[in-house]
C-alpha cells in the first residue's frame, strides 16, 4: 500500500514575513511549528511527507497549491499565525468544499483546540488561494494572534509551539488512522542486572532482563493499551 501523502505549507517566506509584531515575524514561526510536524510524522509513522518551503524563501500561493497537485498530496496543511486583533486559533476550509474536508477541518481543529491555550474561534470557511487551488483537503490554521500580548507570549514559549505541532500531529493521526512504527528489535541485552517491570493500564504483566522481552510486550499492547510503562526496578 502506497504512503499517505501529506503536504505541510508554512506560509509566506522570504520578502513576504506575514504578520509581524511583538519582535516574532509569522514567517519564521510557521516554519518551525512545520518542520515540528514533519519531523514528528517522519520518525514516528508511516507516511510521506513535503513541504512547500522548507527554509526562507518567497513562494506564490500559485505555486504552493501547484507543488501539492503535482506531488498528488493526499492532503494539505498550511499553517499560519494570525494578526489583526483578537486572540486565540482558528481553522479555514474552502468556502465550496466536500464532506471529506469538512470531516478533515472538524479532527484537525479539535485535536488542536484540545491542547492549546487561548480562545477557540471556531471552524470557518474562506476563499483563500491556497484553500481553492489545491485539488485535495485543505486545511488552514490560524495558530494565535502574534499582535496580541498574551498569544504572543505563548508564541515565544517553545512548549507552546511544541503543543501546536503536535495538536496538528495527532489531528492527522486520527484523520488517517496512523499507528506509530514498529519499535526496532534491541540487538543487545540490558546490563547484567537490571530488571525492568512492564505495566499496562497501571498492572504489572511482569519483570524482564532481556531487552527483547520487554519490547515483545510493549508490541502486543501497542494500539490497545492506553499506558504503557517500563520501569527499573
Ligand atoms: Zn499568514
Amino acid at each position: 500500500m502506497s504512503k499517505v501523502k501529506i503536504m505541510i505549507d508554512p506560509g509566506h517566506g522570504g520578502r513576504d514575513p506575514g504578520a509581524v509584531a511583538n519582535g516574532l515575524e509569522e514567517k519564521t514561526l510557521v516554519l518551525t511549528i512545520a518542520r515540528r510536524i514533519k519531523q514528528v510524522l517522519v520518525e514516528h509513522y508511516n507516511v510521506d511527507v513535503r513541504m512547500t518551503r522548507d527554509d526562507d524563501r518567497f513562494v506564490t500561493l500559485g505555486q504552493r497549491a501547484k507543488l501539492a497537485n503535482d506531488w498528488g498530496a493526499d492532503y494539505f496543511l498550511s499553517i499560519h499565525i494570525n494578526a489583526g486583533g483578537g486572540s486565540g486559533f482558528e481553522s479555514f476550509i474552502y468556502t465550496n468544499t466536500s464532506a471529506k474536508t469538512k470531516s478533515y477541518q472538524k479532527v484537525m481543529h479539535e485535536e488542536i483546540t484540545g491542547r492549546l491555550y487561548g480562545k477557540d474561534r471556531g471552524m470557518k470557511k474562506a476563499n483563500f488561494a491556497v484553500l481553492r487551488k489545491t485539488n485535495m483537503p485543505a486545511v488552514l490554521t490560524e495558530n494565535l494572534f502574534i499582535d496580541n500580548a498574551e498569544d504572543s507570549r505563548s508564541l515565544k514559549d517553545s512548549t507552546v509551539i511544541k503543543a501546536i505541532a503536535q495538536g496538528h500531529v495527532n489531528g492527522l493521526m486520527k484523520l488517517l488512522k496512523l499507528s506509530p512504527k514498529e519499535l526496532k528489535e534491541p540487538k543487545s541485552t540490558t546490563k547484567s542486572g537490571s530488571l525492568y517491570r512492564v505495566l499496562i493500564d497501571d498492572e504489572q504483566v511482569g519483570t524482564f532482563q532481556k531487552k527483547s522481552n520487554i519490547v515483545s510486550q510493549v508490541k502486543k499492547q501497542i494500539g490497545k493499551a492506553d499506558r504503557i510503562e517500563i520501569e527499573l526496578v
